[in-house]
């Protein structure tokens, strides 16, 4: 029969103090409460409770796998380094592959991902159109020699992945099973009470997606997002090219203006008296082909750097010295008599703004009112700026909203990236040889779990949704020597046991105050605190760890209570 687990036996080592080295809220508490426990850089142990949690994700991935006809298997860990070569990924993937060499010389990698793997194992069984779609899936660790491992299980050099590939004949096929991994991962991450945010990554020519990052929003997320609660609208600020709030300058005559020690944006706006997004921001930069360029952009957005390499090439930010080798002012640069010779290139957000307050090319003078077409014309308009929140949504034109992303999984489409440079291929209705068109879905099985303790934690300790609690309820008993107490904790942890629910019973002779502390650390979504007092006059104390709320219930009817709210919560 189905028991719970004693406290007392459990093997949880919490820690009294934050550990110094825990920056965020999921490592800090995920030692803390005795959940993880570090080896060596980027390497973790997963103690009983986190593998508690780590099950039921996975748990939860296989479900919606398995609806979708994602079959599991397991291949090596260990991979064969010739694959490696095949693919030309031995050179490509640099230092984060881990490389192995054996007793004869032959070369291995751990895998980090196993694209080759998997196209290896099918490139000479799946033979005909007729086998196919087919889509494989493992979970297993994986290892990356990161740069800089950190944040615990955010960024291990060792950790847990769930990695799928699908192989297809046709390029709607591999888009039907890219649609159902990734609708298949919003019901994931939704079930592991994780708000994720699909991110398009990619783009295809014909406009749809071809690859999304699911972004677990919370503020220790290494991405930078702006999205839209109107129409789903997700992006990361860098790809994203969002239209923004337009602020024209004053209307009028041309006008030069003494802007004495107004070098810098902000300085310029106070001095004006208006709005940094209603002034232009001039930046100036060697393109690829070491040629002048000066681009404008609003004066509240930055130029961001991977739009400004797709723009101009390799470029670089003008350096002082350049600056004055191609006759530039710092700080007062603009379009109007621009040195000959030097591109005046402006973001395309501001193509349509007339009015502008912008540098005179002197030094502490602005021009004001100068007029776009009259005044002056800027030869090209390039996509460069950083997109922040307060833009305007390109889908439905609301505001964006800013927030910051953990990638919790991605899914692609590879197409033949694979299996084309590894002859991996399958005879088409024709009887000719196709490569296979494939696509690659990956779930950081433990960064989820970090992710789920980002979002849901309070200054005492981890709350988990239901879903992935490592146990569910706990039942506190204060006086464990008490004859009235003891056997009834005993009893409501059996009957919850028996109800299908798991459960904690807290039996160590610890004061309440220390078993309080540690139900809030752990965390487990329902506390029934026993003592003498309520025991006697029928009643526990029934705490909900997410709202905090507590009330009174009879003893003989909070087994039922409980696990009629616990199930519906189970996901
Ligand atoms: P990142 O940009 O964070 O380094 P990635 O894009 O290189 O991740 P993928 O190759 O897409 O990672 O791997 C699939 C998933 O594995 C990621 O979405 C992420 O959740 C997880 N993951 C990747 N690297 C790590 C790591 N070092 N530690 C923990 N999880 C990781
Ligand atoms: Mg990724």
């Amino acid at each position: 029969m189905k028991s719970y687990m004693r406290m007392s036996r459990l093997y949880a080592p919490t820690l009294k103090e934050d550990p110094a080295e825990a920056e965020l809220a999921s490592h800090r508490l995920l030692l803390r409460a005795g959940m993880i426990r570090k080896g060596a850089s980027g390497l973790y142990s997963y103690l009983p409770l986190a593998w508690r949690s780590i099950m039921k994700i996975e748990s939860i991935i296989r479900e919606e796998m398995e609806a979708i006809d994602a079959q599991e298997m397991q291949v090596p860990i260990l991979t064969d380094g010739d694959l490696w070569h095949q693919s030309g990924r031995w050179d490509d993937y640099g230092p984060e592959l881990m490389r192995i060499t054996d007793r004869h010389d032959r070369e291995f990698a751990l895998g980090p991902t196993h694209e080759e793997s998997f196209t290896d194992l099918v490139r000479d069984e799946l033979k005909s159109y007729k086998q196919l779609p087919v889509t494989l899936y493992q979970i297993q660790d994986k290892f990356r020699d990161e740069l800089r491992p950190r944040f615990g299980l955010m960024r291990g050099r060792e950790f847990i992945m769930k990695d799928g590939y699908s192989f297809s004949a046709d390029q709607e096929s591999l888009q039907q099973c890219y649609d159902e991994e990734k609708d298949a991962y919003a019901k994931i991450f939704a079930r592991c009470g994780i708000r994720a945010l699909p991110v398009v990554a990619d783009s295809g020519q014909i406009g749809g997606d071809t690859s999304v990052e699911f972004m677990g929003l919370a503020d220790a997320g290494e991405a930078e997002l702006v999205y839209c609660d109107d129409c789903g609208f997700a992006a990361d600020t860098e790809a994203a090219t969002a239209a923004i709030q337009l602020v024209e300058g004053d209307e009028g005559d041309l006008q030069k203006v003494e802007t004495p020690g107004c070098g810098t944006i902000a300085q310029l706006a106070d001095f004006l008296k208006v709005p940094e997004a209603g002034t232009r921001k001039a930046l100036a930069l060697v393109d690829g082909e070491g040629k002048p360029v000066v681009v404008f952009v609003p004066g509240d957005h930055e130029l961001n750097d991977v739009k400004a390499e797709h723009a101009f090439g390799a470029y670089h930010m003008m350096t002082d010295e350049e600056l004055q080798q191609f006759g530039l002012v710092k700080g007062f640069i603009g379009p109007i008599d621009l040195p000959e010779g030097v591109r005046a290139c402006g973001d395309v957000s501001i193509k349509d703004s007339q009015w502008w307050a912008i540098g005179a090319n002197e030094a502490g003078y602005h021009f004001v009112h100068a007029k776009q077409g009259r005044d002056f014309t800027i030869s090209e308009w390039v996509d460069v700026i950083t997109a922040k929140p307060g833009d305007i949504c390109p889908k439905c034109g609301q505001p964006l909203k800013g927030a910051r992303g953990i990638e919790c999984g991605q899914v692609f489409q590879l197409g033949t990236k694979y299996s084309a440079t590894m002859g991996a291929t399958y005879a088409d209705e024709n009887g000719k040889e196709q490569p296979f068109l494939m696509g690659c879905y990956g779930i950081g099985v433990s960064r989820t779990l970090a992710a789920v303790v980002e979002q849901h934690h309070d200054e005492h300790g981890i709350i988990w949704p239901v879903s992935v609690a490592p146990y569910e309820v706990e039942v506190v008993a204060l006086d464990t020597k008490d004859d009235l107490v003891w056997p009834a904790a005993q009893k409501l942890a059996q009957d919850l046991c028996d109800a299908g629910i798991e459960v904690v019973l807290d039996d160590r002779k610890e004061r309440p105050g220390v078993k309080f502390n540690d139900a809030d650390l752990m965390g487990f979504p329902y506390q029934i605190v026993c003592g003498k007092r309520g025991i006697k006059g029928g009643t526990v104390e029934l705490k909900d760890r997410a709202t905090g709320e507590r009330k009174d219930v009879a003893l003989d009817e909070v087994a039922a209570l409980v696990a009629q709210k616990v199930v519906s919560q189970r996901a």
